[in-house]
């Protein structure tokens, strides 16, 4: 267990026996045919290899009109239990329902005898977490761009009803155009009246709220989210996560004691580090809402670009 592997049911460290057990599941995925047909007959050409998860191995493909995809691709020997099943049946259930400029759009979902494919659109210019690796930090200018876009994906999930539960910056991913399309739906869960709470401890070390670590008598909701959206903000403006440390009990006690700080030598804006000091807050009825969120001072405290160019990939932008 690293801090950047999503953690389903337990806050313990697994034992050895899980740990490999764990690290094997995407490994179990062969390397698709070279073409793979979905169950109308329709022909996809296998492409080179993307990345790979705790569960799936991704590649690109090719249909016959020369359209690029990216293909999710589970072992079904990984999905021989009935709970690991049932994940990625809701994991394609709830990817499938979403249509936003700003979510990974879902193509289509087909099997052969050794794997199941989720054909999702490409997003080829990697994730927010690559972009972190090579940039160190963002400017804010970027930031705030960035953050409009994962809180309009955001709201619309919540507006659904949808909590995403995994929201980090390796799941937020590039199209073409730089804009952010936010996936991996696998730790996604519906909120409504006959769940008006989650209890299931899931997430990613780093990226997890208190009230998740508070255990199965707390229960959370919508506003784990607005916490994850938080560390986002807080990792793009000062290169890394606010309680990263080498182990994750020690990531653990850090965020149920919100022991954090900002660098003293960094000059971040005052007014990003309120907004991502309320985003914080233990208390998730104290987390700012998505449309309070927006309206915060350093929206408006600094330069917003029209756009983002792949410039940002490889350096500071010069206009930002
Ligand atoms: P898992 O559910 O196993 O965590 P992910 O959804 O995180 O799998 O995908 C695994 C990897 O595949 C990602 O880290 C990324 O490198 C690549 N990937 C996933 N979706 C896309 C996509 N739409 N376009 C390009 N690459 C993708």
């Amino acid at each position: 267990l690293t801090a950047k592997t999503p953690i389903k049911g337990s806050v313990t460290k697994p034992e050895a026996g899980k740990k490999k057990k764990r690290e094997k599941l995407s490994s179990l995925c062969k390397t698709p045919p070279s073409i793979v047909k979905n169950r109308h007959g329709r022909g996809y050409r296998r492409g080179h290899f993307l990345g790979e998860g705790g569960f799936a191995r991704c590649f690109q493909m090719k249909d016959d009109t020369g359209r690029t995809f990216a293909a999710k691709t589970v072992a079904k020997a990984s999905i021989k239990n009935e709970k690991t099943k049932t994940k990625l049946l809701s994991e394609i259930k709830i990817h499938k329902s979403m249509s936003h400029p700003n979510i990974v759009e879902f193509i289509d979902c087909f099997e052969d005898d050794v794997n199941v494919y989720i054909l999702l659109e490409i997003c080829p210019n990697q994730s927010l977490m690559d972009l972190l690796k090579t940039r160190k930090i963002l400017t804010e200018a970027e930031a705030r761009y960035f953050m409009v876009q994962i809180i309009g994906a955001v709201k619309y999930l919540h507006r659904r009803k949808v909590v995403h539960r995994d929201l980090k910056l390796g799941n937020i991913f590039f199209d073409p155009q730089m804009n952010l399309k936010i996936g991996d739906f696998g730790l996604a869960t519906i909120i409504n009246s006959a769940h008006p709470k989650r209890y299931t401890i899931c997430g990613t070390p780093n990226y997890i709220a208190p009230e998740v670590l508070g255990g199965k008598e707390v229960g959370h909701g919508f506003e784990v989210d607005i916490w994850a959206i938080g560390i986002m903000l807080y990792a793009m403006l000062f290169g890394k996560p606010p309680f990263q440390a080498k182990d994750v009990q020690v990531i653990y006690e850090r965020i149920k004691t919100n022991d954090y700080k900002f660098p003293p030598d960094s000059t971040v804006s005052l007014e990003a580090r309120q907004l991502i000091r309320d985003m914080l807050s233990t208390d998730p009825y104290q987390r700012p809402s998505l449309d309070q969120i927006l309206n915060y001072d350093w929206f408006k405290c600094g330069a917003f670009p029209s756009h983002v160019t792949v410039e940002s990939l490889k350096q500071k932008p010069k206009h930002l």
